[in-house]
C-alpha cells in the first residue's frame, strides 16, 4: 500500500482537542501566577532557551510540538529568534555560563512578553540544586509569568499552559 493510502486509511492521529482552559492570569488557572498579565491574543511565538536543562524537558516540548499533540494548532509557534518572540520557554535550572545570555535574551524580546519557566528546575532548580555550577532558578535571573511543574512536564501539561498564553 502506497503511504498517501496509508494515511487515507489511518486517518489523523492526533489527541483528541481539549476544551479552553482558563487564560493566564485568571485566579486559580493550573501552572498560572495568579499576577501574572492577561493572554496574549491568539497566537504566541515562543522562543525556547535551555537554560542549564538535562533534555528531559526538551524532549517533551519536542512531542507537545510534534504531529500527536499538534501545539500549533492552539495558535503556538517556535521561533528562532527572541526579536520574533513575544514569550520565552525556558527549561532547566540557570547555570552561571547562561544567566548573561538569558538575561539578554529577555532583553532582546519585544514588550509585552512572557517568561514560561518549564519544569522544576527551573522552578526550583529542581535536582540539581545547590549544584556548584548553578546560578538559580529561572525567577532569580528574570521574571517569571507562568511556571509549568513536572521532571518532565508531560506534552498535555505543557500545551494546558501555554493554551493559557494564546486563550485558544
Ligand atoms: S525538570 Fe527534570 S527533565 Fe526537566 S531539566 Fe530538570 S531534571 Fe531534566
Amino acid at each position: 500500500m502506497s503511504v498517501l493510502g496509508k494515511i487515507i486509511r489511518t486517518g489523523r492521529v492526533a489527541e483528541p482537542a481539549l476544551p479552553v482552559p482558563p487564560v493566564a492570569g485568571a485566579a486559580g488557572a493550573a501552572g498560572v501566577r495568579p499576577a501574572a498579565p492577561g493572554p496574549l491574543a491568539g497566537s504566541v511565538q515562543l522562543r525556547h532557551i535551555d537554560a542549564g536543562s538535562c533534555n528531559g524537558c526538551e524532549l517533551e516540548i519536542g512531542s507537545a510540538f510534534g504531529p500527536v499533540y499538534d501545539a500549533e494548532r492552539y495558535g503556538l509557534r517556535l521561533v528562532a529568534s527572541p526579536r520574533h518572540a513575544d514569550a520565552l520557554l525556558v527549561t532547566g535550572p540557570v547555570t552561571r555560563n547562561m544567566a548573561d545570555p538569558l538575561r539578554a535574551v529577555f532583553d532582546a524580546t519585544p514588550n509585552p512578553k512572557r517568561v514560561v519557566a518549564v519544569g522544576d528546575c527551573a522552578m526550583n532548580c529542581g535536582v540539581f540544586a545547590g549544584g556548584h555550577g548553578v546560578e538559580g532558578a529561572v525567577g532569580d535571573i528574570v521574571p517569571v509569568d507562568v511556571e509549568i511543574p513536572g521532571c518532565p512536564p508531560t506534552p498535555e501539561a505543557l500545551i494546558a499552559a501555554l493554551r493559557g498564553l494564546t486563550g485558544r
